[in-house]
């Protein structure tokens, strides 16, 4: 689950972690009041997860209440990167002397956490791995030691950080380090972290990013899911227990089980299609399943074409087919469908499926063919 900047700010506070005072609103008069309540000047922050605020007009500092009132009137309701604004956060303006970067994440590949420093923040962190990657203090963490005082100050001077903020930065660096770590965060990441004129650090920006297979040790997190942005799409697969994650092409992808699925995005990668998401029905391909499956691709705009892959084991291809035929009549699809059916009784499936054969619901025998001909529909040419 990601937060928006001002839970995340709520998660931070928690472990101590230095951020400014304020409050968050939905309308101009709540804004006004938290902008009163914080202190002028404030700055007036939209609440969308998604990067680059700053520069999309969704942050504007004001001096006094008339101005927070107008800033507020201009950022709620504002399209930031196709996400309306409806919370603005409110706190008082800081006064910044420089801007870092600090971050923990997962790093799967070695199968520990990462620790991410930088003298450059403020700006978007992925530039400036691109343009100037030693700017970037990096530590693998290993799980079962967890962070040490001497590493965090390894980083942070490895880093380059102004001496100044060398004892501070140390101190949110552990900080932060048990928000992840206990918090049960996939990605804490402060950008940019502050030193003020006086010599204090402190975080200007939360982005926080926590571990739903965690989600039954904190019984706290309920108040976050209530606001949290869900892909619509996200949201009915998880209402249909249908384990689905949005891309971004244009082949939808049904498969039973998660390792065909995978295989799935591959092929129609390889056939030179873009998948819309990876969908995993499980075991059982019964007409329920299949149709709620359909439902939630049916809800994703983008998709042009569903590409159906089930290897039939303990269920039987008739009675995938079966269900298919029962789904497809259910749900008002926009998209057509290809299917590929092997596995049990894959002959007396396909057989099933060929008397319903249309220009909207194409059977191939092989996974390739059948994504070939996926990729074909999506560009609107019938295979
Ligand atoms: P993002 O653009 O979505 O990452 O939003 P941030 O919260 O990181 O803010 C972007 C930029 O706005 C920061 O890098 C700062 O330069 C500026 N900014 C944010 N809050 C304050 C503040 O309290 N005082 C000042 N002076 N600038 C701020
Ligand atoms: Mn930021």
């Amino acid at each position: 689950m990601d937060l928006f900047e001002y839970q995340g700010k709520q998660y931070f506070a928690r472990y101590d972690i230095p951020v400014s005072p304020g409050g968050m609103a939905r309308t101009i008069d709540e804004a006004v009041a938290a902008a009163d309540a914080a202190g002028y000047p404030v700055v007036v922050k939209a609440q969308v997860q998604v990067g680059g605020r700053g520069k999309a007009g969704g942050i504007k500092l004001a001096a006094d209440a008339g101005e927070a009132r107008r800033h507020a009137e201009a950022i709620l309701g504002m399209d930031i990167k196709g996400h309306v604004v409806k919370i603005v956060w409110i706190e008082h303006a800081s006064d910044i002397a420089k801007e870092y970067y600090a971050s923990f994440t997962l790093d799967r590949s070695v199968k520990k956490h990462l620790a991410m420093v930088s003298a450059k923040g403020g700006v978007d962190i992925e530039s400036v791995a691109d343009e100037d990657p030693d700017a970037i203090a990096k530590a693998h963490i290993d799980p079962l030691v967890g962070l040490d005082e001497a590493t965090a100050r390894q980083l942070v001077d490895a880093a380059g950080l102004d001496v100044e903020a060398h004892d501070g930065a140390v101190d949110v660096l552990m900080k932060l380090w048990r928000c992840y770590d206990e918090g049960d965060a996939d990605l804490v990441e402060i950008n940019p972290l502050i030193l003020t004129p006086d010599g204090k650090v402190h975080a200007l920006d939360a982005k926080v990013t926590l571990d739903d297979n965690a989600a039954f040790r904190h019984p706290e997190w309920d108040e976050f899911r209530g606001v949290a942005q869900l892909d619509p799409r996200d949201a009915l697969a998880k209402e249909k227990g249908l384990q689905y994650i949005g891309l971004d092409g244009e082949v939808g992808i049904i498969a039973n089980g998660a390792g065909l699925a995978m295989s799935t995005l591959d092929v129609v990668n390889q056939v030179g299609g873009k998948p819309a998401n990876f969908l995993d029905i499980g075991g059982g391909a019964n007409a329920e399943v299949m149709a709620g499956a359909l439902e939630v691709i049916n809800t994703d705009e983008k998709v042009k074409a569903i590409f159906i892959n089930i290897f039939g084991g303990i269920t039987k291809g008739e009675e995938v087919a079966k269900g298919i035929v029962e789904a497809f009549r259910r749900v008002d699809l926009k998209a057509p469908i290809v299917i590929r059916l092997d596995g049990t009784n894959a002959e007396e499936g396909r057989a099933i499926l060929k008397e319903h054969e249309s220009e909207r619901l194409v059977s191939k025998p092989t996974m390739v063919e059948a994504a070939k001909a996926a990729v074909a529909l999506a560009n609107g040419v019938q295979p």
